[in-house]
């Protein structure tokens, strides 16, 4: 799966960046500390699993953005992102986006823009991609699982915009939730503090806009295939 040329990952310990790690072959992988809200729980299981695994990491502190940190995400944190790694003679920026994802700073349409503006501005060819364009969360940990690795340690990753503690997943904010419906769609059963399919914006959001085409149909199926592994109302 790697690059043929020189890569990097832009890895921060998650459901995905943890996986494509594997998935890539092992590259060089960096994380930009940028000082956002939840970096404390997101740095310990960055350094944790990246020890466990050898991963031969760089965690950068070029940059603070915690002015700017509009929870629960940073603005264009994927662009300042990719500027950073250019700094690393890399000829492709991984940075992991899935299918279906269509924010500003993540989607194939706006990596491709990256590209460009890099590749100009750097004087070489710098490509911004995802090995997960084609695949969905749940396919990712499906991936995952069926490569025999390790379930224990892809427990031990962090997605949650609101971490209490050490990996402590809250279930009520929109990262726990994706989080929830790609491991319970692989009957793995995450550690929730309270059980994401019980958050008050399943019921009073997400059924209805997953009805309603705001999301991809694929994603709207893995909601309700999700919701359908521990009974909840659809
Ligand atoms: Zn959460």
């Amino acid at each position: 799966m790697s690059d043929e040329g020189k890569s990097i990952l832009l890895y921060s310990a998650g459901l995905d960046s943890f996986p494509a790690w594997h998935y890539l072959g092992k590259p060089p992988a960096v994380y930009f500390d940028i000082r956002h809200h939840f970096r404390e729980a997101e740095l310990e299981c960055v350094r944790e699993l990246a020890e466990r695994y050898g991963i031969d990491l760089t965690v950068s502190t070029a940059l603070d953005l915690s002015a700017w940190d509009t929870r629960p995400l940073i603005p264009f944190r994927n662009i300042y992102f990719a500027m950073l790694a250019s700094n690393y003679e890399a000829d492709t920026i991984w940075c992991v986006g899935v299918r279906g994802d269509h924010t500003l700073d993540k989607s194939p349409d706006a990596f491709a823009r990256m590209s460009e503006v890099l590749s100009e501005f750097a004087g070489r060819p710098i490509k911004v991609d995802s090995p997960f364009w084609d695949m969905t969360k749940t396919d990712i940990v499906r991936w995952y699982v069926e490569a025999g690795l390790p379930v224990r340690d892809l427990l031990d990753t962090l997605s949650c915009f609101e971490p209490s503690g050490r990996r402590v997943h809250c279930g009520r904010c929109s990262s726990c939730l994706r989080r929830w419906i790609a491991l319970a769609n692989n009957q793995i059963t995450g550690e929730f503090a309270a059980n994401p399919w019980e958050w008050e914006r399943v019921q009073s959001y997400y059924l209805r806009a997953m009805r309603d085409g705001t999301y991809p149909e694929h994603r709207a199926e893995e909601f309700f295939a999700a919701l359908k592994t521990v009974g909840a109302p659809t």
